[in-house]
């Protein structure tokens, strides 16, 4: 005999870290809908209808716009590895651990990488990218992470992408952490070539990636002499699949699109205005409180992103230690730092569901706490009062 499994029960969380976090159950009573064939023409009429959504929130016509079967990083490979020929020469901006992993892509693609960086906690300047473009001569794409999960960085993007046009070169964006939750525009910006997650911003389950190519970009796909090194995320055969033809390539993942397809009507329901005011109001609560215990923010003001907020972990508190009070005594998960903010800073996701007053109020009483474990003591009080001053004027 074996041992018994009993159900799958997971405990309640509530997710205020990097992603993923909180989802609608209207997201999680479309997923568990009824099975379809990936062929089936009531799935297909989903797919368009995802399509159409996904045009709405990217705030693009882009007909190339499909979510790829894949996490965020599957949307990042699949920009890349598309766009990309060996001996291609790429800009890849570099201010976070997201830049260091397009970097890292590129590379593999067997691209000429040209690396323009900003310290960890700052934007990447424009004028490093023209440098970098005025030193490279023919460069065929620039990548920059718009929104920084790993710092909490809001890299502005309208300047980088006047850059590229001017030297012919395509702008990619990661949004992985702004689509749905700040304010993105990949038309009226000039962006190319555009990827998300699901587990950020859009509040779905971790599984997809949406991406976005304009025909600029499609073009640049559609004359390539070497094939895309990844069979799995080569578009030229997956469009043939969400477009007319409807040719099977690999088994779409149909309960992640249908969840996507809830989401997505959630995000457009509310509206991206208001989604966005919700997501600025709530990080901006949730850092005068930070502010008002003594702490600091990672990113300088005026770079602030509102839907991953990184606080530096104050001296004498030990990362770990209050992150693991946050979850045992109230269930709460943030983010702890990555790379160069290893151990000195919270990630505190505010994003999709989870960004709200509750959580705000909530968080900062939790953070006092588990602070205050340590002998930190610090006033809640004011905190509190910091953050509601936001809501109620
Ligand atoms: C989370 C994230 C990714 C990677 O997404 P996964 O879903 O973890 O694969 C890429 N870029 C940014 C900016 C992210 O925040």
């Amino acid at each position: 005999m074996g041992k018994e499994y009993g159900q799958l029960r997971p405990g309640y969380r509530l997710l205020l870290g990097p992603g993923p976090v909180e989802t609608s159950p209207r997201v999680l009573r479309a997923m568990s809908s009824n099975m379809l064939g990936h062929l089936d023409p009531q799935f297909l009429e989903f797919m368009n209808e995802t399509m159409e959504l996904l045009r709405k929130v990217f705030q693009t016509k882009n007909q190339l716009t499909l979510p790829m079967s894949g996490t965020g990083s599957a949307g990042m490979e699949t920009a890349l590895v598309n766009l990309i020929e060996p001996g291609d020469k790429v800009i890849i901006c570099v201010h976070g651990v997201f830049g260091q992993r397009m970097r890292d892509i590129a590379g593999r693609c067997g691209a000429e990488v040209i690396s323009v960086e900003s310290p960890f906690g700052r934007p990447i300047e424009p004028e490093s990218v023209k440098k970098a473009f005025e030193k490279a001569g023919k460069v065929k794409l620039v990548a920059v992470v718009h929104a920084e999960t790993s710092t909490g960085i809001l890299q502005p993007l309208t300047e980088i992408s006047q850059i590229a046009k001017q030297y012919g070169a395509l702008f990619v964006v990661d949004a992985v952490t702004s689509l749905g939750g700040v304010e993105l525009k990949v038309d009226e910006w000039g962006i190319d070539a555009c990827y998300s997650g699901t587990q950020k911003a859009l509040s779905c389950p971790p599984g997809l990636a949406p991406v976005t190519f304009n025909d600029r970009a499609a073009e640049v796909i559609n004359k390539r002499k070497a094939k895309v090194q990844s069979w799995y995320l080569d578009l030229s055969m997956i469009q043939s699949y969400w477009g007319k033809e409807r040719f099977y390539h690999h088994t779409a993942p149909i309960n992640m699109i249908y969840g996507l397809r809830e989401a997505l009507q959630i995000v457009l329901e509310e509206g991206l205005e208001a989604r966005f005011a919700r997501h600025k109001q709530n990080s901006e609560a949730f850092i005068k409180g930070i502010e008002a215990m003594g702490l600091s923010m990672i990113a300088p003001q005026g770079y602030r992103l509102p839907t991953l907020n990184a606080v530096r972990i104050p001296d004498g508190v030990e990362d770990v230690g209050v992150r693991k009070h946050l979850l045992d005594k109230y269930g709460i998960e943030i983010g702890g730092g990555l790379g160069d903010f290893k151990g000195k800073a919270w990630r505190v996701g505010l994003m999709g569901e989870s960004s709200k007053r509750n959580n705000v109020v909530l968080l900062l009483a939790a953070l006092a706490d588990g602070m205050g474990q340590q002998g930190h003591n610090a006033d809640v009080g004011s905190a509190i009062q910091a953050a509601l001053k936001v809501y109620n004027g």
